[in-house]
């Protein structure tokens, strides 16, 4: 084969792909980025919050130039059930200043501006084409992509496939060895609420730049998955996410879910008025770190959503750090490997390395279990519903009668959600390995 055209032809223009062709080219790589979108963002949705340490690395002192919405001061947690709701609310006033923690923003903001740095750095940004396959050396070795444009094909040395969920490439290319990913997806649907901004502050208790994070449990009918609130500047961020086995099984439509949690008495309140600018929904990935691919081939690696680097585990509801984190270290392995001229699967090697000793495969591997905790029956409708009451019957003051103990309440309620011992136990004990 002649000589690539490129060293580094990076697929997807998400955070994971705008991450490893800005840390290709800042190398000294040439580096196309293909994006089908007629500009990064454009065709991805997500929740809203991003979280700042990995950018660290990438661009220091980064609160100063991301376009952020808001900064998260308040992190709550819901358990709700049709007519109860508990939350665990976290103010944390040091997170609204720097480092920062997180940070609300709108996707199409963020992906431009991830994809400006990487151009500032020298990629070359290749929108509104298509990759549509893989171009391969007579040893099979990856050696590019076709894309939809004529005579489009583009060589390089290393493919980098950050094409997202249902990655066609790693497909192609063998990595996820014959498994499909369709019995772990989930279905995100979405509403951007418009609100003023003075009404957002007030009904949210926040001030200036403050902003909310809110993730849902027990808001789907039953349906493996959970829910989210997020504040924007003059917006909210409102939407479910749900296994799509368990959506098509129950035959309820994504948007009813969605109805149904803006229905509730503990949301409705907050978005009382406020009115509809954008609907969308999205796959992602939910099986984390057990259904992920190889992440080397010869001459390809696979980094974000494309290997199922989603954290959708209750609590948190985290792909783009991980697709930042992984991006990075793909762009670092690829320029690492062209320098030392081998890349070969075992050259890319150092990929999986570097992301051994990082928070991305570090996080996922400790919450390997987690999903299949989340995403549990019991978890799931059981818990919501034993914690709720437990919460009403612990704080309903019924004197004269003297005051029940936690202990008879939660017995009664465990018999009551049909909750045995032996099922807390185990639980608390998976939990606990994946998040103690
Ligand atoms: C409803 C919902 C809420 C979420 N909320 C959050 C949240 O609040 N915080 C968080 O951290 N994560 C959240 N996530 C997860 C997060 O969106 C993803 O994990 C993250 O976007 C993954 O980044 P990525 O770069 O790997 O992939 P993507 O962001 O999906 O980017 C893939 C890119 O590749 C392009 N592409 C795909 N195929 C091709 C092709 N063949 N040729 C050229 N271009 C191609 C796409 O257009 C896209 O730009 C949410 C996801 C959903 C669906």
């Amino acid at each position: 084969m002649s000589d690539p055209m490129f060293d580094v032809v990076v697929v997807g223009a998400g955070p994971a792909g705008s991450a490893a062709a800005l840390t290709a080219a800042r190398a000294g790589r040439s580096v196309a980025l293909v994006e089908r979108g007629p500009h990064p963002g454009s065709k991805n949705v997500y929740g809203g919050v991003v979280y700042g340490r990995v950018l660290d690395e990438l661009v220091p002192r980064w609160w100063e130039q991301m376009p952020v919405q808001r900064w998260v001061t308040r992190r709550s947690t819901m358990v709700m059930t049709d007519r109860q709701a508990l939350t665990v609310d976290v103010r944390a006033q040091a997170w609204g200043g720097p480092p920062y923690n997180g940070a609300t923003a709108l996707r199409a903001d963020l992906d431009g501006w991830l994809a400006d740095l990487a151009q500032e750095a020298g990629a070359v940004l290749v929108p509104s084409t298509v990759a549509t396959g893989l171009l391969r050396a007579a040893d099979g070795t990856v050696r590019g992509v076709r894309t939809d444009r004529p005579d489009g094909e583009l060589s390089a040395g290393v493919v980098i496939a950050c094409d997202g969920v249902n990655s066609f490439l790693a497909k192609e290319a063998g990595l996820f060895g014959g498994r499909t990913g369709a019995r772990h997806t989930s279905l995100g649907v979405k509403e951007t609420l418009a609100l003023p901004r003075e009404v957002i502050e007030e009904r949210f208790a926040l001030r200036g730049r403050d902003g909310l994070d809110m993730e849902i449990l027990g808001c789907t009918r039953g349906i493996p998955g959970g829910g989210f609130l997020y504040t924007n500047l003059d917006s909210l961020s409102v939407g479910v996410v749900v296994g799509l086995d368990g959506l098509a099984a129950c035959g309820v439509r994504p948007e009813e879910l969605l109805a149904d949690l803006k229905a509730h008495p503990s949301i409705a309140p907050l978005v009382r008025g406020a009115e509809l600018k954008e609907y969308s929904a999205h796959l992602l990935p939910e099986g984390g770190y057990d259904t992920m691919p190889e992440l080397a081939g010869d001459g390809i690696l696979v980094a974000g959503d494309a290997a199922a680097m989603c954290l959708a585990a209750g609590v948190w509801l985290e792909g783009v750090n991980f697709a930042i984190g992984a991006g990075m270290y793909a762009g670092r392995a690829a320029a690492e490997a062209l320098a030392r001229g081998d890349t070969s699967r075992s050259g890319l090697a150092g990929y999986r390395r570097l992301l051994e000793d990082s928070f991305v495969l570090a996080d996922h591997r400790k919450l390997r279990r987690a999903p299949g905790l989340v995403f549990s029956e019991r978890m799931q409708q059981r818990y919501p519903a034993l914690l709720c009451d437990l919460a009403e019957e612990f704080f309903r003051v019924d004197n004269p009668r003297p005051k029940p103990g936690l202990r008879r309440l939660l017995r009664r309620g465990a018999a009551a959600h049909g909750v045995r011992l032996h099922h807390l136990l185990s639980d608390a004990l998976t939990a606990w390995r994946s998040f103690g």
